[in-house]
Formats: C-alpha cells, sequence, structure tokens
C-alpha cells in the first residue's frame, strides 16, 4: 500500500515519505532548533566607547560593530541547543547598533541540517531580537574619573628634549595604544598627557603592567634609564592602593654631540633603538654600540652639538687645508686628514675643537 504524509495527505509519488511525513512537512514537525540559549540576544553598549557587554563581559568594538556583534552572536549560538547538526549558514544584514540610544531588531538566522539521516539537509529560517541597552564601561566609568595607576615620566638630563625625541615619543606612545587594542587589556588607557613642553612629558596610566610596557618601550628606544617608585595612595576595602612612577631619563648626550667612548673620540651620528651609531673623529670609522653600552655609563659628552663650529675652507693646500672661523675670523692650519675628503676650496664644514686639535664633524 501506498504511503500518504499523515499531515497534508500527499502521496509516495508526489513526494519522498519519512516517517510519516512527506519531506516539506518533515521541515515544520522536525524544526532544526526549537528555541534560543536565551529567548532574545541582549547585549549593553558603552555610550563612551561604543564597547559592548554581553553577560558581564565586556567585548572590544574597535571600529566595527557589527563584527562584534557577530562574534558574541557565535557564543550565544555555540550555547544554543539544536536538535541536530545544523549549522548557521547566513544571518542576514541587520543595523549597525548605535550606543547613543537603546535598541531592538530582529536578527534572521538561516540554520542547515537535518535530524534524520534519510532526509536530506534543510533549511530553517528564525528570527532572534536583538535588544542594545545603554551603560558605561567600568573602563571609561574609571577613566572619566581619571583613575590612573601609573605615571609614565620623560625627562631628560641636563637638556631639554629635542624635537627627534618629542616625536619618537609620541609615535611610541600611539603604537603602543595600537598594540593595546589586540592585547584586549581593558584597563590599558591612557587617561592624561601632559606636556610639560621641552622638559618632559607624564603620562597617566590606566593600569600598571601597560605602564611597565610603555617605560621600557620608551627607555629602549631612546637609550634612557628607568627609575621606579611607588607611594602609597589610598585604601581601598583596607587594602593599600599603590601609585608607581615610572621616570625615564633621557641620556645627556644626544646625536651630534661628540663624546668619548673607550678613550677615543666619536661624534654621535644617530641613536636608533636604543643604540648609538658612532663616527670615529679621526679614523672616521663607523660602528654601533649594543644597547647596553649606549649609556652614559659608557659615553661621556666632550662637546655638546651647540658647542660645534662653522669653518670656512681658505686654501686646499694637501698636506695642509687653511680654515677659517666663521665667527672670529681667525685662521689656522691643519693637517688635511682632520677633513673629509672631496671638498672644494669656500665650503663650509662644521669643526670641533679637543684638546689635540680641530676635527670635520657631519652636519645632521
Ligand atoms: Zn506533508
Ligand atoms: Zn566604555
Amino acid at each position: 500500500m501506498s504511503q500518504i504524509c499523515c499531515k497534508c495527505g500527499k502521496s509516495e509519488e508526489e513526494e519522498q515519505i519519512v516517517d510519516g511525513f512527506c519531506l516539506s512537512c518533515y521541515k515544520t514537525e522536525f524544526p532544526l532548533i526549537t528555541s534560543f540559549y536565551e529567548k532574545q540576544f541582549n547585549l549593553t553598549a558603552c555610550k563612551l566607547c561604543g564597547d559592548l557587554m554581553y553577560h558581564s563581559k565586556w567585548h572590544e568594538v574597535h571600529d566595527d560593530p557589527k563584527q562584534t556583534v557577530l562574534n558574541i552572536l557565535e557564543i550565544f549560538l555555540r550555547k544554543t541547543k539544536k536538535e541536530s547538526d545544523a549549522k548557521v549558514v547566513l544571518i542576514e544584514d541587520f543595523e549597525e547598533p548605535s550606543f547613543d540610544v537603546a535598541s531592538k531588531q530582529t536578527l534572521k538566522i538561516l540554520f542547515e541540517g537535518t535530524t534524520n539521516k534519510q532526509v536530506p539537509p534543510y533549511q530553517q529560517e528564525t528570527d532572534l531580537n536583538l535588544i542594545i541597552n545603554i551603560g558605561v564601561c567600568e573602563r571609561c566609568a574609571k577613566f572619566t574619573r581619571g583613575y590612573f595607576e601609573s605615571i609614565v615620566q620623560v625627562r631628560s638630563d641636563r637638556r631639554v628634549i629635542n624635537d627627534n625625541e618629542q616625536l619618537l615619543i609620541t609615535e611610541l606612545v600611539q603604537e603602543m595604544k595600537d598594540k593595546r587594542a589586540e592585547t584586549g587589556d581593558r584597563m590599558a588607557y591612557i587617561s592624561k598627557v601632559v606636556d610639560q613642553s621641552k622638559g618632559g612629558v607624564d603620562l597617566y596610566v590606566g593600569n600598571e603592567k601597560f605602564a611597565k610596557s610603555i617605560a621600557a618601550s620608551l627607555a629602549d628606544n631612546l637609550a634612557a634609564s628607568t627609575e621606579y617608585s611607588t607611594k602609597l595612595k589610598s585604601h581601598k576595602d583596607g587594602k593599600p592602593i599603590y601609585q608607581s612612577t615610572y621616570c625615564i631619563r633621557l641620556p645627556y648626550f644626544e646625536i651630534s654631540d661628540v663624546v668619548s667612548y673607550l678613550n677615543n673620540e666619536y661624534q654621535i651620528i644617530g641613536i636608533q633603538q636604543g643604540r648609538a651609531a658612532l663616527m670615529h673623529l679621526k679614523t672616521r670609522e663607523l660602528k654601533t654600540l649594543a644597547a647596553k653600552e649606549s649609556h652614559p655609563d659608557y659615553l661621556k659628552v666632550l662637546k655638546k652639538k651647540d658647542q660645534l663650529q662653522k669653518y670656512i675652507i681658505v686654501a686646499l693646500q694637501p698636506p695642509n687645508v687653511s680654515v677659517m672661523n666663521e665667527v672670529s675670523y681667525e685662521t689656522l692650519d691643519l693637517d688635511i686628514s682632520a677633513i673629509f675628503e672631496g671638498h672644494e676650496d669656500g665650503d663650509v664644514i662644521l669643526m670641533v675643537e679637543l684638546p689635540d686639535g680641530l676635527f670635520e664633524c657631519k652636519e645632521l
């Protein structure tokens, strides 16, 4: 006897019958999912930073709130009990959630799978309400109160911070902020930057760990030393709260200065990743010191860059050269090895006066 669908009466000739249902009726009779993990998909958006909270955990939004919603939705759907091996094949495009006003919208989710080996995979579209409430995350709450755990101070030794260093500090801090976004450490923020003009900069940092990594990066890249101190700030629930300070001290030496290193005289021609590049003033040999040696313990300043003087080449007469001080007009005869090769009469060059004579330096 031919089977018929017990629901719509379709015959076996018209459509395959499985367990008394035609395939069309089977889909509605045996849904792939019957209910979601929770009735509604509830999120809270921080009205200040736009981050989203699901079950008390904040998720960083960066610049794509929809992607964050989808990431959290994945967690939600993983917890949703399915009747089969059904998979999500499509989530219909939805509106980007606003973090100014609470909102509600319906997400249309398409599942595919089967509950019975004899029935080929079928699809089921299910609606889920996405509810977004508005709040403030704990980080923004602390941030707006100006809360910080640590201060990173950048100072220089007996000089102003030069423009290159200023620029490098800005770049490094930005780099650290960008990196922080990847670590997901939500308290790794800088709540306040106080620019002491050339005297340095103070960074007020949300947590100790982030302050420590900023301090390490600045010290490494600027050939600086670090002093660390803490002081008792307050008590919370009977526990002492400390505030730490990292003082990054830039060395007295800087690019262009003439220094002594292992009893030889060099000009500092660069500082890269905390390593000083030197030019020997007599042999012009170049060398790059290890970070450990790019330090005031090894590099003693003989002349600061503003003590270097300009001279005009008056007469090139190998093996001698006559040079005239641009300010005092005093003329001196030197061994030609004191200047670089390739000069012509009339060239203006930068020289340093050391106990054993004048030597040309690079203009940097
Ligand atoms: Zn049927
Ligand atoms: Zn926030």
